[in-house]
């Protein structure tokens, strides 16, 4: 295994009910490091091309209305295998599905309203920190 960056997100239903610390509770009970942190507002610019992937998807309007509704944290996540091992902490996507004591069984509302996004590739992990972060601004 190895050390790896991956990117995260807490979404605007988390920053709505105030759980920025608690989600970050659990992220560091699991052993990632947040090496970088900002909230910010998504523009919709920001949010269509963030999630370009998912522009034929019937939901994809839904998401990018969402993910601009409110304040997002937006962060980098260290640790021994980030990306899986931050994939396994937030839990299925459908929060019916996801596993106990994982971010998504613990706080999501709905698929939609699913409380963080995380990288799915260190791929994708490299490409989305480069869109929010300058190297800088990481600090290990
Ligand atoms: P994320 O990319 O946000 O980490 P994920 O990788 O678990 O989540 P994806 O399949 O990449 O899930 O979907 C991206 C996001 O789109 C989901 O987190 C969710 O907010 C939204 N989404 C996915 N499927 C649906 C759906 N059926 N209805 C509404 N929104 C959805
Ligand atoms: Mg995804």
């Amino acid at each position: 295994m190895a050390t790896e960056r991956t990117f995260s997100i807490l979404k605007p239903d988390a920053t709505a009910r105030n759980l920025t610390g608690a989600v970050n509770a659990v992220i560091e009970e699991a052993g990632l490091r947040i090496v970088a942190q900002r909230r910010i507002r998504m523009s919709d610019a920001q949010a269509k091309k963030f999630y370009e992937v998912h522009a034929e998807r019937p939901f994809y309007g839904e998401l990018v209305e969402f993910m601009t509704s409110g304040p997002v944290v937006v962060q980098v996540l260290e640790g021994e295998n980030a990306v899986a091992k931050y994939r396994e902490v937030m839990g299925a996507t459908n929060p019916a599905q996801a596993a106990e004591g994982t971010i998504r069984q613990k706080f999501a509302k709905s698929v939609g309203e699913n409380t963080v996004h995380g990288s799915d590739s260190l791929e994708n992990a490299g490409i989305e920190i480069k869109q929010f972060f300058d190297d800088k601004d990481i600090v290990g």
